[in-house]
C-alpha cells in the first residue's frame, strides 16, 4: 500500500482496495472498491469514520471536544449535537 497523503492509502496498481484512517480511532478502514465501511457523521460536519466507531456508539460518542473540534475542522458552525447523556448523538 502506497501513502498517498496523511490519511489515505491505495494499492500500487490502482486496483486494490482504499484505505482510510479513521479519525475517531486511529484504525484504517475499507472505501472501496466494492467494501465500503466507512460510516457518515452528519451531526459532525460530515466527517467519515469507520464502520466499528459507529456500531460500538449507537448510544452517542463520549469524546465530545474531539468531536467538536472535528466538526469545526470540516467546516460545520454549530457544535455536535448532543443526547440527554451529553454523548454526541450518532447520526
Ligand atoms: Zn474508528
Amino acid at each position: 500500500m502506497k501513502k498517498t497523503d496523511k490519511k489515505r492509502w491505495i494499492s500500487r496498481d490502482g486496483l486494490g482496495p482504499i484505505l482510510y484512517e479513521c479519525p475517531l480511532c486511529g484504525e484504517k478502514y475499507q472505501q472501496g472498491p466494492s467494501l465500503y465501511e466507512g460510516r457518515k457523521l452528519n451531526n459532525c460536519g460530515g466527517i467519515f469514520i469507520c464502520s466499528r466507531c459507529w456500531e460500538f456508539n449507537w448510544d452517542g460518542f463520549v469524546d465530545v471536544e474531539k468531536l467538536t473540534i472535528l466538526a469545526k475542522n470540516s467546516g460545520q458552525k454549530e457544535p455536535p449535537k448532543q443526547n440527554q447523556n451529553g454523548f454526541v448523538e450518532r447520526w
